[in-house]
């Protein structure tokens, strides 16, 4: 789960990791009234989306003014973002960070990533702050440096100062640097995050250590143990078919293809995508409906599937172990009576009653192509949406 940058900052605050002041605004009066409490002579002003590449963007802007700040709130409320993180639709900003301007001297890089090669936390570093990381990787991978986190000790200072020591980190500002990173880590470790990503890091006129950007995600799977951050969740920013996937307890995950899959258990659900890709299409979304799905179940995730305007055919492939196929039969019959199904469909069954699944699609009357195989089945929905 993603969250913004201004309910980053404020954990990580909590954490004892330098943070600039800001507030949260709403409205463009909210913005002024912000800009006035904190007082400073230069104001940022930033659009809140689940998106980086802001900047670049014209989502973040230094105003010298409250006249300014009400300028740049007014024009950036409101305003459809598209950033290299958006896609070609981009993000209607709906909430501004009013942030203290900050004097920077240089920017810097760090990041927490879990490496799953070496199953073990990595603290990245860079003194290319403020670019984007992949370029810097793709260019110069020589400039950015890695600590591998023993997960029974954590991060050692001797670690966090080598990196800092690594990414040329002023001598002076080693240590404050390295206790921001720890402080990072233990964040990082007790609210479950996948990434957490400051860029830039900034070194400051008056010699100090800060994240002026940052990027949390959080493990879903441990949001159970984290209502804090479950509060933080913004339902506004997220696909509303993944939402209403979660609803149901789906594993939904829209993609960019035209061929909705159906499908049981996350192997084959990832089996499948691969086979229509080898067949030279390109899956819809990502839907695994579980072991034990009833009808209700199959039949809004068929309703999911066709809400989504880029598909064009729908491919079920299941395998009944624990599910049996006339329940899912029963779905797909349900849902196509409550929302009509003008699509190509394929439908692929094996395994328990599979017998009865297949007799009860073609007694509904509605127009399915059986297919004898996973392979099959790909194929033909692949001819089929072209
Ligand atoms: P994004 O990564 O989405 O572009 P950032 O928060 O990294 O957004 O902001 C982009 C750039 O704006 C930063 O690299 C920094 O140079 C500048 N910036 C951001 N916040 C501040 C601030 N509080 N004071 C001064 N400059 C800032
Ligand atoms: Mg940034």
């Amino acid at each position: 789960m993603n969250i913004h940058e201004y309910q980053g900052k404020e954990l990580l605050r909590k954490y004892g990791v330098a943070v600039p002041n800001g507030k949260v605004a709403f409205s463009v009066e909210e913005a002024v009234e912000a800009a006035k409490e904190l007082g400073s002579a230069v104001s940022v002003v930033k659009a809140q989306i689940h998106a980086g590449g802001r900047g670049k963007a014209g989502g973040v802007k230094v105003a010298k003014s409250l006249d300014e700040v009400q300028t740049y709130a007014s024009e950036i409320l409101g305003k459809v973002l598209v950033t290299h993180q958006t896609g070609p639709e981009g993000k209607e900003v709906k909430r501004l960070l009013i942030e203290e301007g900050c004097d920077i001297k240089k920017e810097y890089y760090i990041g927490l990533v879990l490496d799953r090669a070496t199953s073990r936390v990595v603290m990245m570093g860079s003194e290319e702050g403020g670019t984007e990381i992949e370029e810097v990787a793709e260019a110069t991978p020589e400039k950015i440096f890695k600590e591998v986190i023993d997960p029974a000790i954590g991060l050692q200072s001797f670690q966090a100062r080598r990196l800092a020591y690594n990414i040329n980190i002023p001598k002076e500002l080693v240590n404050k640097a390295a206790k921001f990173m720890i402080s990072l880590y233990t964040a990082f470790v007790e609210k479950d995050c996948s990434i957490a990503e400051i860029n830039p890091l900034v070194v400051t006129g008056d010699g100090n250590v800060m994240a002026l950007d940052a990027k949390l995600n959080f493990d879903s799977n441990a949001l159970y143990r984290h209502p804090d951050i479950m509060e933080y969740r913004d339902l506004e920013e997220e696909d509303p078919k993944e939402i209403e996937a979660s609803k149901y307890d789906l594993t939904y995950i829209a993609l960019d293809g035209n061929i909705g899959c159906m499908v049981n258990g996350a192997g084959l659900a990832m089996a499948t995508m691969d086979i229509i890709k080898h067949y030279s299409g390109d899956p819809a979304n990502f839907l695994d409906v579980g072991g034990g799905a009833t009808t209700e179940k199959v039949t809004e995730a068929f309703k999911i599937i066709l809400s989504d305007k880029n598909v064009k055919g729908i491919f079920v492939n299941i395998f009944g172990g624990i599910m049996k196929c006339d329940v899912i039969a029963n779905g797909v019959v349900e849902a196509t009576k409550q929302v009509g199904l003008e699509l190509p469909l394929v439908v692929r069954l094996e395994g328990t009653n599979v017998e009865l699944g297949k007799k009860i699609l073609k007694e509904s009357g509605l127009n399915i192509t059986a297919a004898d195989s996973m392979a099959d089945g790909a194929e033909k929905i692949v001819a089929l949406v072209k």
